[in-house]
């Protein structure tokens, strides 16, 4: 079962790489966007993780809603609205329960997803966070492992692709050959799920 603590976990782990990676998630924004992703994402988890420690919220649900409402709150482009709604749905579809199954999360998430196509109107295939974002929830049935490597196939697969939804589908013809800075941002959120699962079981070992 997972409990608040995973989900503050999971999040953390996510601003670590965030972190880590801010600067390669703001150069691959710089051919077919405007340079600013990695700062975008490092702001708004760095705010996230803040808030979580000051609030500690005890259950996954509001976990998930606070720090949502946090990165809508924080995050300039496009993306923060668009994580920011992930995280609240999903949240919201949790619930106020005190534990959740991995398999009770993997619907939330998917009504995340759905909620984030919805306000994008991005489908797969457009060139997003959707398209490492989709994969992952459907793959989140098997295993939190199995997701990660989905999501991750997912970003790289957005490299022949002509962007048709935000900032990038501007360029055109010209976006393609170039890996969509949102669907490698949603690769690590997807990855550090694994990073949190494996805390977890080394504390109970
Ligand atoms: P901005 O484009 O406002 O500068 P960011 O650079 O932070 O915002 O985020 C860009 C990423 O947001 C893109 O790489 C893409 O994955 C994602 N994105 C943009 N528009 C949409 C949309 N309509 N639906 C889903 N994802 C989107
Ligand atoms: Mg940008």
């Amino acid at each position: 079962m997972l409990d608040a603590d995973f989900f503050r976990r999971w999040l953390t782990a996510t601003a670590a790489s965030v972190e880590r990676e801010a600067e390669r998630l703001t150069a691959l924004d710089s051919p077919i966007g405007d340079a600013d992703h990695g700062s975008n994402l490092r702001r708004g988890f760095a705010a996230v993780t803040a808030v979580l420690e000051k609030e500690a919220p005890d259950t996954p649900g509001a976990v998930l809603v606070l720090a949502g409402r946090q990165l809508i709150s924080t995050v300039g482009g496009a993306s923060g609205p668009l994580y920011g709604t992930l995280l609240r749905r999903t949240g919201k579809a949790l619930g106020e329960a005190a534990e959740v199954s991995e398999a009770r999360f993997a619907e939330a998430l998917r009504a995340g997803v759905d909620a984030v196509m919805t306000l994008g109107g991005a489908a797969p295939g457009d060139k997003t966070m959707i398209d490492s974002l989709v994969p992952a929830v459907d793959a989140l049935t098997e295993s939190f492992v199995a997701a990660r490597a989905a999501a991750e196939e997912g970003a790289l697969a957005t490299v022949p692709l002509q962007a048709r939804k935000g900032r990038a589908s501007y360029l055109g013809e010209r976006s393609i050959g170039h890996q969509d800075p949102g669907a490698t941002s949603a690769a690590l959120l997807i990855a550090a799920l694994a990073t949190a699962a494996e805390a977890s079981e080394a504390a109970d070992a």
